[in-house]
Formats: structure tokens, C-alpha cells, sequence
């Protein structure tokens, strides 16, 4: 994880539910030199990471390179960094170290222990990195794995695997240097992504790799918890009556491309399913998750209704500005809760991905989204019902 800023949680519509969980703001200025010296740690962890990453899980040159970049600028290609106050530690800053504000992805591999130094080797780190691009960061296989642009594999590293997404200001000076670096000392101008270990990343990238984990879940305090229920509506304006036209991999249930073959929503992609996205349903808006909330790597919006449902209205939202409720809101049928800018945003393909749920714990529900055993529920389906005729 990189540097978050407390003003990110604050900057939901000024919202300062989690304001007591703000990590401690650690701007750090890393020496950036010692990598480039064949001798040190920093050379040999930058090497390690360019063949782990070229040899074992098929990345182009490019796409190690930009690993390589963004650990530079997260750590300067340290192991344990003793001075870190955010909770985060490792090459890639990964939270859950010193808390769990952030999450817990540090020990989410099981080799390492939070707050163990011990554990903190070459051959561990290495591990969670694949555990991670394997499970719950398969996305960035398919953005920075197959990428043959060094400046593009960078940014998308920083992203979605760091899961910088809204707060690119943080993106800082080093990685694009370093990523260079790397590409030239490692000749990563002569390989290519290896598909057949990449593996098959298509469409599964959007949707395929959260996996759940409720530890970190915390529901935001409220009390109002009567909310507006019954009716039911189409997530955009554009969407006729009857219900929108799918196809293909949008559609909820069997997958040819994710994870478990199981779709676990429904996804609005085209451009005819675009802008304002509504609530289906009255509700309470319990939870934001930024992308690196959960284990998921993008924004979600999780509605509880009070006659049972739980609502996810997910990957829409390329930052903040883009979601215009905020935790606690309740929201009835209708409302705006965010836009949705498909094709506008280029580097990041968004669409509404809407899933609906009877499970109302949202870990819980996470925890299922590779499951087809009726914890989610076929959303066409349940919203058609629900506006009747
Ligand atoms: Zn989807």
C-alpha cells in the first residue's frame, strides 16, 4: 500500500465516520540511489522481483519493470523499513503490519506476521507478491502483466496493486526512474508476457479477484435505522422497464472467465447504461470500500434495505467524485448515488457491476463472490420481480 493520506477518508463528503482509524500520515523521501549498486540488498530484491515476476508468473519486461518502480517508490526496494508508522511495511508497503487500518494484506499469504521482522525475507515477500497477483490482484496480471509500455505498466502497478486509485497525487517521482532503471539493467525490452502462464485474464479481471475477508470490516456507527423499502427500479435512467439487454459475460451466474465460473452480478458496460447510476431500492448506504478496503480493488457501495437486501453497486466509480452518497445516507428508490463514466475514463475500464444479495453482512457476501450456492442472487431477476408490472 502506499502513503494514504488522512485526508482521504475525511474527503467522503466530509464524512468522518472512520476518522479515529486515519493512518499516520508518513511522508517519507527514501534514498533512491543504493539500488543501482550490484552489491546491495536493494539490486538483488529489484532482480529478484523482475525474474519472479518475467519467469514465474509470465509478466512482460515491461510490466516486472513497473513493479520493480513502484517499490521504489514505496520502499526503495527495502525488505523492512523499521521506520514505518502507517501500519504498512515490505517492497510493496503492504498494510496490516503495524494495524489493520488499511487492511491486512501483509499476512493475508500466511508466511509472514505482523509485526515479526523475522519474517520479513526476500522469499516471503516474494511469495505474498504471487499469492496476491494469483487471488486478489489478478486484475494487474492483465494490466501490467501483458503491458509493453514501462510508463503505462507503472501506473497501473500503482493503481491497482497498490491501490493508489484516487491518490495519484502520491504517485510521487521515483517509480517512473526506477521502472526505466529496471527495464534497461534487466533487458526487459526482450521479453514478453508469457500467456500460457499469465493465464487466461480476459474479462475475469474486472470482476474476479476479491475474495472476502470480514476482519477488517467495521460497520460505520449510525442510528437511524429505519430506511424506505418496496419499491424497486433499473440502476440507470436508459434501462427500459422490462430490463436491460446483456450478453455474454455481463450476465449473472455461469462464467466462461472468472474465477469458480461464476458471475456474481450483473455488469452495465455499454455506453447505453452510462451516467447517473440510481439506487434499485430504498436503503441504508452502510459502507464505501476504496479500492484496498476488503481485499477488493475497486470502489464498492454496499446498501442494506430493511426488508433484507444487501446491494452492491461496484467498479463504477473511477475516485470519490464519482459516488455522491456517503456512509449512513439512506437513499430511496430512484436516487442518485453516483455516475458512471464508462469509455470516458480510458486507462480504467469501469462499468456498474450490481450484485444483490440476502446476505447482509458485506464480508460474508464478499466471502461468496466466487460461489454460485444462492448467496447472490440474479439481479435481473429480483429487480423484474420487483417493479412488477
Ligand atoms: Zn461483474
Amino acid at each position: 500500500m502506499g502513503v494514504i493520506f488522512t485526508l482521504f477518508s475525511g474527503s467522503l463528503n466530509g464524512h468522518d465516520c472512520d476518522s479515529s482509524d486515519n493512518p499516520s500520515i508518513e511522508v517519507s523521501s527514501r534514498p533512491s540511489g543504493s539500488y543501482t549498486d550490484k552489491n546491495s540488498e536493494e539490486y538483488k530484491n529489484a532482480k529478484a522481483i523482475f525474474e519472479t515476476l518475467t519467469k514465474e508468473v509470465g509478466f512482460s519486461g515491461a510490466g516486472a519493470a513497473g513493479a520493480i518502480g513502484n517499490s521504489i517508490g514505496e520502499s526503495g526496494l527495502k525488505l523492512h523499513n523499521p521506520n514505518t508508522g502507517g501500519g504498512v511495511n515490505g517492497l510493496f508497503q503492504w498494510s496490516g503490519w503495524g494495524n489493520t487500518v488499511n487492511g491486512s494484506r501483509i499476512t493475508s499469504e500466511g508466511s509472514i506476521k505482523a509485526g515479526d521482522v523475522s519474517t520479513l525475507t526476500l522469499e516471503n515477500e516474494l511469495k505474498l507478491m504471487k499469492f496476491e497477483l494469483n487471488g486478489a490482484y489478478k486484475k494487474v496480471k492483465t494490466l501490467v502483466g501483458k503491458e509493453t509500455d514501462v510508463k503505462k505498466a507503472t501506473m497501473n502497478w500503482f493503481l491497482y496493486y497498490e491501490g493508489m486509485l484516487g491518490n495519484e497525487d502520491q504517485y510521487g517521482n521515483l517509480r517512473e526512474g526506477g521502472a526505466e532503471w529496471a527495464y534497461q539493467e534487466f533487458g526487459g525490452a526482450s521479453i514478453n508476457a508469457n500467456d500460457s502462464v499469465l493465464g487466461n485474464t480476459t474479462e475475469a479481471s474486472s470482476d474476479g479477484q476479491r475474495e472476502g475477508n470480514d476482519s477488517d470490516y467495521a460497520e460505520c456507527g449510525s442510528d437511524d435505522d429505519s430506511v424506505v423499502s418496496g419499491e424497486w427500479t433499473w440502476p440507470f435512467a436508459s434501462v427500459p422497464k422490462e430490463g436491460p439487454k446483456l450478453v455474454g459475460e455481463q450476465n449473472f451466474g455461469k462464467s466462461e472467465s472468472r474465477t469458480g465460473g461464476f458471475h456474481d452480478g450483473v455488469d452495465f458496460g455499454d455506453a447505453q447504461y452510462n451516467g447517473d447510476v440510481r439506487a434499485i431500492h430504498g436503503g441504508k448506504i452502510v459502507k464505501i470500500l476504496k479500492p484496498g478496503d476488503m481485499n477488493v480493488n475497486f470502489f464498492l457501495i454496499w446498501e442494506v434495505t430493511d426488508d433484507g437486501y444487501g446491494i452492491a453497486y461496484q467498479e463504477f466509480a473511477s475516485d470519490l467524485s464519482d459516488i455522491s452518497v456517503r456512509e449512513g445516507d439512506t437513499v430511496s428508490t430512484g436516487d442518485k448515488i453516483g455516475v458512471s463514466r464508462t469509455g470516458e475514463t480510458g486507462i480504467n475500464d469501469t462499468h456498474l457491476h450490481l450484485g444483490i444479495t440476502k446476505e447482509k453482512d458485506l464480508g460474508k457476501a464478499l466471502s461468496k463472490s466466487f460461489t454460485d450456492d444462492g448467496t447472490w442472487l440474479n439481479p435481473l431477476e429480483t429487480i423484474k420481480k420487483g417493479i412488477g408490472d
